[in-house]
């Protein structure tokens, strides 16, 4: 399984050190050889941290080396830190922050092209899942316009927004018929993200065709994080 922790705008650099510290004494005594762990925590928060029991990436970069970008962060100010994993297409990002489908797909091409590992999230709306199983597939397809499906270093996150950061999980059904399906479209890692936490997680790993799970609240304090992980 993959277990990948999103904190989003929580956390510093000191709260994340503490933080990957307690992972680390844990992990190292108990991680499954099998599972793999990614941390996303802000941008300042970034530092020198090593470790063979966790990844940690970024949740946002600009698809760009260096230049007149204000703002934001670029290839150069990753490589400082050895970043080379990235969280791309969060609803958060496509919704909050207005990024188009077209600046995701160039994102997404741009850190292809630098050989990062993508996390590449897709979801739809409430709306969109009370219209039934082929108008969000319809939707989740159209979330892969411009994007290389046969990256071979890529990972998707089906993420429903309704079930994101509400306590609303998407049901076992829903999630196993929704990942069926995207299987059929691109045969990669299929990771689910939305109110993951310690009392559902076994029953979200066990459906097959998922591979692992995209974390937001559940994973902004390590003892809730490590209950998943070692569930
Ligand atoms: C997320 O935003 O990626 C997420 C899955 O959040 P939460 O676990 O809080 O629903």
């Amino acid at each position: 399984m993959i277990y990948a922790a999103n904190f989003k705008t929580n956390h510093t650099r000191q709260s994340t050190r503490e933080y990957l510290g307690k992972l680390q004494a844990k992990l190292l005594l108990e991680l499954n050889p099998n599972d793999k762990i990614y941390i996303f925590p802000p941008l300042t928060a970034l530092d020198e941290y090593s470790s063979s029991d966790f990844t940690v990436g970024v949740q946002n970069a600009y698809p760009v080396e260096k230049g007149a970008f204000t703002g934001e962060v670029g290839l150069e100010q990753l490589a400082e830190f050895n970043i080379n994993t990235i969280l791309i297409g969060h609803s958060e990002r496509r919704d909050i922050l207005g990024e188009s489908q077209e600046q995701i797909a160039k994102k997404f091409a741009f850190f292809k092209e630098q050989g990062f590992k993508i996390i590449y999230c897709i979801g739809e709306s409430l709306e969109i899942r009370e219209q039934g199983i082929e108008s969000v597939m319809e939707h989740l397809i159209s979330q892969f316009d411009g994007i290389d499906t046969t990256y071979e270093n890529f990972m998707v996150a089906y993420e429903p927004i309704w079930a994101i950061g509400t306590g609303r999980t998407a049901s076992v059904e829903e999630i196993t018929q929704t990942h069926n399906e995207l299987k059929k479209v691109v045969d990669r890692p299929l990771l689910y993200g939305g109110s993951v936490k310690g009392a559902n997680i076994a029953q979200i790993s066990a459906i097959e065709n998922v591979n692992g799970v995209l974390v937001g609240g559940a994973s902004l304090n390590p003892e809730s994080f490590l209950e998943l992980v070692l569930h």
